[in-house]
């Protein structure tokens, strides 16, 4: 099996889709037209079979990938099929492993119109199984990413990997004993452009593991290196919440609060539309090139690059550009506001 030639269609997909964690095999399978995706409920309801006729039908209680063909256009499409009476985790992995068939086009390669997952019997499937499963396995649990957190966190275990990723204790076993296999050739995962821009990429997804802070004044959370004010009452009341100080420590993806107002920024730091004319030509430097309102949100005191919500810069406690031009209000006003509005 060429695990090279795996890897690198993994990273294609990832780079071209995905920037954030956990990878989410589902958004990935939408951008492909040729594919329709159902669960056997959606499956034996359309067919009006029980779920175990579907089963019996496809040979396999997680998942399958049927090859059909358009006849009137003469081209081919694809049904995936998962049971979604698994876990979350289960399911997410057999949604990657059926991409992997798609991708590396095992139905071309074969003469059979299913894929099945777990069915085997000849070689050839058993083939075809190992490779998908080194596909979603690469898919879900990105080496590089992965290997970030291993160098960033205190204590990294196959545990942790399977928080993060989402996924089973199997797949983050294999991929904690691989990294750990790997020693100093992950300078290699490093070296390579494709492995920097992954990262780059899923640069914000990644601090929001790695650097969770919860303000206990006002409640906000907010994801920046060892910050010493909470970025929307100003306040030092700081919690930092991470897998390093907190044991055992789940990440709960939902876990953000949207309440107060912010300005949505690129990953320049730089507001996608000038937050005063809504002029949405920016240009270099950092204002607007029609009304000269800032478009950079920094530090008044220190110039230190703020998020697009922060009043107040987690460095030295000054007031930031976005909220001394009142592009952001204050955050008492705000729940203020929100009160006013509530319907009681
Ligand atoms: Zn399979
Ligand atoms: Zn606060
Ligand atoms: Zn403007
Ligand atoms: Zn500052």
């Amino acid at each position: 099996m060429d695990y090279d030639f795996i890897q690198r269609k993994v990273y294609d997909l990832i780079f071209t889709f995905i920037d954030s964690i956990p990878i989410d095999p589902f958004s990935i399978v939408s951008y492909f037209d040729s594919i329709f995706i159902c669960s056997y409920k959606e499956y034996s309801e359309y067919y009006n079979i029980s779920e175990d006729d579907v089963i019996r039908k496809f040979n396999s209680n997680e998942g399958f990938l049927l090859k059909c063909k358009d006849t009137s256009t003469n081209t081919n499409y694809y049904i995936m099929g998962y049971n979604q009476n698994k876990s979350k985790e289960r399911i997410r992995f057999t949604i990657a492993h059926e991409l992997g068939h798609f991708i590396l086009k095992h139905n071309d390669r074969t003469s059979k119109n299913i894929l099945n997952r777990y069915s085997l019997s000849d070689q050839e499937t058993q083939h075809f199984e190992t490779e998908a499963n080194h596909f979603a396995k690469h898919l879900l649990i990105p080496f590089p990413i992965a290997l970030y957190f291993k160098k960033h966190l205190n204590r990294f275990t196959a545990e942790i990997i399977s928080n993060i990723f989402n996924v089973n204790f199997e797949p983050a076993n294999y991929v904690f004993l691989n990294l750990n296999k790997l020693g100093d050739y992950s300078k290699k995962y490093f070296d390579s452009n494709i492995e920097q821009i992954i990262l780059k990429k899923f640069n914000k997804s990644i601090a929001k593991i790695l650097y969770k802070n919860r303000c206990l004044f006002c409640g906000h959370i907010f994801y920046v290196k060892d910050p010493k004010f909470c970025p929307i009452c100003g306040k030092t009341l700081l919690l930092r919440e991470s897998i390093d100080d907190i044991f055992p420590y789940f990440i709960n993806y939902e876990d953000d609060n949207m309440i107060y107002s912010k300005i949505e920024i690129n990953e320049n730091h730089k507001a996608v539309k000038c937050p005063k004319c809504e002029n949405e030509h920016i240009v270099e430097g950092d204002y607007c090139q029609i009304c000269g309102m800032h478009t950079v949100n920094r530090c008044t005191f220190c110039h230190e690059l703020l998020d697009g919500d922060a009043r107040y810069c987690h460095e030295c406690g000054a007031e930031s550009t976005f909220y001394i031009n009142r592009i952001l209000t204050n955050y008492e006003g705000y729940n203020y506001l929100g009160k006013d509005d509530a319907p009681f």
